[in-house]
């Protein structure tokens, strides 16, 4: 049984004509679910009981189970499974203009990224629309509050399962949806070329960020798979075809890695390769886990990489770390907890 959470407004009024039943139907069962945040087709009274019906034996109206949920002062990171036994995660971060959730977008990563404890397990199946989609309603029931931006940033190359992101964000930013507006929302790619082009001809005016993470081939194909086949030159041409486009900002994802790509060489390459474009450049202090051999830069060489920048006339600033304490920061989602679960979930599927 499909997902009705997979449905955007349009596709479920589709589904209505289909079967014979007026479009003001499928609007009145996104605002039911969407405004109204009723999850469950017999509360759906405006319905006849014989359209209730048929819901029911059509459509699966599930939420996500909350597995478990870790709190910090100012991140909150969810333990979702999903109906087939898999696990995904999800962080809610908590600022003072408002709450942003960063999403997973596959269950496991296929790209491989040398620093990325989510990209440890590889890709197990792409996330449905609706499996995204329910992450931010199950945040927002949990925590009670309106979330009011997204981040495509969390388990996942969300420019690999490219269908269902796009679909996920015309549900979450339809003004019947959960209403986040397009300039609150943003995909984040490590550098999938042929689909930055894709995503500029989409017309909407939601944000890209492109994880660059060093400012040339050599260094990058050490970390980032993704460069063997996209390398920095495509790269950096896909990025201005899209500011062209769309004339929107792009951001830069810079993680750094203690003398790996925090050097003041790195720092100056970076600025000149940079030089000119409508960007700006988001610094990311690494977060250590205990399987990776990559160490944080210390504060001087963040510092200085920072000021190398500016001194070149880049945009730029140094992310707020969020979450260090709860593994909940950029490339520690998937860590060893959902990992446990797997296996474990694999163990019992074997006996
Ligand atoms: S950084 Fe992103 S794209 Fe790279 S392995 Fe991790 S989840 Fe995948």
């Amino acid at each position: 049984m499909q997902s009705i959470f997979d449905y955007d407004k349009q596709s479920l009024i589709d589904y209505f004509l289909s079967i014979g039943e007026k479009k003001f139907k499928a609007e009145q069962v996104y605002s039911w679910i969407y405004e109204k945040r009723v999850f469950n087709f017999d509360d759906m009274t405006n319905l006849s009981l014989d359209l209730r019906d048929k819901l029911k034996s059509t459509f699966d109206i599930s939420l996500l189970e909350i597995v478990r949920k870790q709190e910090s002062d100012d991140t909150n990171k969810y333990l979702f499974k999903l109906s087939d036994g898999n696990f995904i995660e999800a962080v809610l971060m908590k600022h003072d203009y408002g709450n942003s959730v960063c999403v997973s977008s596959q269950v496991g990563c296929n790209m491989g990224c040398a620093f990325c404890e989510s990209g440890r397990l590889k890709k197990v199946r792409d996330l449905l629309p609706g499996e995204i989609v329910r992450q931010i309603l199950m945040i927002e029931d949990d925590y009670k509050n309106r979330i009011s931006s997204v981040v495509v940033m969390g388990i996942g190359e969300p420019f690999d399962n490219y269908d269902n992101v796009m679909r996920f964000i015309r549900i979450i930013n339809d003004p019947k949806g959960i209403a986040i507006g397009a300039r609150h929302i943003t995909v984040s790619t490590s550098g999938l070329v042929p689909k930055i082009y894709e995503y500029a001809d989409e017309g909407i005016q939601t944000n890209l960020a492109v994880s660059l993470h060093a400012p040339n081939n050599e260094l990058r194909s050490k970390i980032m798979n993704v460069n063997k086949a996209y390398n920095i030159d495509l790269l950096i041409k896909a990025v201005k075809d899209y500011i062209d486009k769309t004339n929107r900002r792009v951001t830069i994802e810079y993680l750094l890695l203690k003398d790996v790509n925090d050097t003041s060489e790195c720092a100056q390459e970076l600025a000149d390769l940079l030089k000119g474009l409508n960007v700006y450049v988001n610094l990311i202090p690494y977060n250590e886990t205990s399987h990776i051999e990559f160490k944080k830069s210390t504060k001087e060489n963040i510092m200085n990489f920072y000021d190398i920048l500016k001194k070149n006339k880049i945009n730029v600033t140094i992310r707020r770390e969020f979450g260090g304490d709860i593994d909940a920061a950029c490339g520690q989602l998937r860590a060893s907890e959902v990992e446990r679960w797997n296996h474990f979930i694999l163990q019992t599927q074997e006996r």
